[in-house]
């Protein structure tokens, strides 16, 4: 049977302090009624996180339910395609349950929510992406799913609202402000102040108020632990560099974290370009934004010049997010991340060439980091595919019509 490495190791690197602060960024910036709720999240996942039947089950279910490890597939036709001299390995978290990395996180905090005797699970969904995570998990626990989002991502999103239906959660659509993630996250906002007692609050990303931040990257982290073991075996050594796209952060805090003590492995997170990082249209809140707080906690934020908080765009959704989680914009700041991104159209090129070079259909978030490996340096690469296409096809024919 193929082996995984301990899940939630100890081998925690660049913890936040006290205050969930990563450097500059992070913290609780939060109503003051929801600050007992916060500690009291705090205080149960430290508790879960130290609690062997816990580890054993959130293992058992990421083994036997997820399908983890997930395997490491050395690419030589796509390195080819690329024109690329060394040799290019993909992590594969397309193969995941549900099609993407955000069920490690979403596992584990539902079982967090059972034990904190929380049977209500609320969530808010940009793409859908987080939301059919989120109720599947319940489903799998027998939890109420509750999940928020805007009217016009409901539209734009309809086969997850479907799914998220299936699954048993109830969507409610937010008819306010742009009709998107940002007015659905302030109504799940106004959920938990209302039914804090009852209701578990599940985030989708490495981001929010402390400790989501770092409860999520700790969930993710398993992404990058495995690589380090698959690499050694292949290879017999680390790789030169691992490459993630960045929305909020979660699949790539989880690919690189194992590597951040590792000074001879370069960590590169690719976000979206969108148009152009100089059209204003896109999702480069690393290169293109200032710090602010957004969600909750204190990060790169793409703003106006007096800032309010800018619409971003990509071409996948997941990318399509105006903000980033705290450990990476410190890890920025620290020069230890270096920031690439990609544009649409590089995306979609790259979406074709790993199809056709190597059989894989992956998510449009996912091809974002394909497409910068043209300016990755190293031999040894390891990419993380965050996500499988199925969910992009629709947009994919749109875009190549
Ligand atoms: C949600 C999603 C992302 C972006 O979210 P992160 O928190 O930045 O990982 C990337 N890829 C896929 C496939 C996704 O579903």
């Amino acid at each position: 049977m193929k082996e995984m490495p301990p899940i939630l190791s100890d081998a925690t690197v660049s913890p936040p302090d006290a205050r969930g602060r990563f450097g500059a960024y992070g913290g609780r910036f939060v109503p003051e009624t929801l600050i007992p709720a916060l500690d009291e999240l705090e205080r149960s996942w430290k508790e879960a996180r130290a609690d062997p039947r816990y580890r054993e089950e959130l293992t058992e279910l990421l083994r036997t339910y997820a399908g983890r490890p997930t395997p490491l597939f050395r690419a030589d036709r796509l390195a080819k395609a690329l024109g690329l001299s060394g040799r290019v390995y993909l992590k594969r978290e397309d193969l995941l349950h549900t099609g993407a990395h955000k069920l490690n996180n979403t596992l584990g905090q539902a079982l967090l929510a059972k034990r904190m005797g929380k049977r209500r699970v609320i969530a808010e969904t940009g793409a859908g992406q987080h939301g059919v995570a989120t109720a599947t998990v319940c489903a799998l626990l027998g939890l109420e799913c509750i999940v928020y989002m805007g009217t016009e991502d409901v539209r734009r999103q309809s086969p997850n609202v479907v799914r998220m239906k299936l699954l048993g959660a109830e969507v409610r659509s937010v008819d306010a402000g742009s009709r998107t993630l940002k007015d659905a996250m302030n109504e799940a906002i106004r959920d938990w102040v209302t039914n804090v007692r009852t209701t578990y609050y599940c985030i989708g990303s490495a981001a929010g108020p402390h400790p989501y931040p770092v409860m999520v990257r700790e969930l993710q982290k398993i992404i990058g632990e495995e690589v380090a073991e698959q690499i050694a075996g292949a290879e017999g050594r680390l790789p030169d560099a691992v490459v993630a796209c960045v929305g909020g952060g979660s699949n790539a805090i989880g690919a690189l974290h194992r590597f951040v003590r590792e000074p001879s492995v370069t960590l590169y997170g690719v976000e979206a370009a969108g148009h152009g990082l100089e059209s204003g249209k896109h999702g480069a809140s690393l290169a293109k934004g200032r710090p602010g707080v957004l969600h909750g906690s204190r990060s790169y934020v793409l703003q106006t010049e007096d800032g309010q908080i800018a619409e971003a765009h990509s071409i996948s959704a997941g990318l399509d997010y105006p903000g980033v989680g705290p450990e990476l914009s410190h890890l920025r700041d620290q020069g230890r991340l270096t920031v690439l991104s990609a544009t649409d159209t590089e995306a979609l090129q790259a979406f074709q060439t790993l199809a056709r070079s190597e059989g894989i259909l992956c998510a449009l978030e996912s091809a974002h980091a394909i497409a910068a490996l043209p300016r990755v340096r190293g031999g040894l690469i390891v990419v993380n595919l965050s996500g499988r296409g199925d969910k992009d096809l629709g947009t994919v024919i749109e875009a190549l019509k």
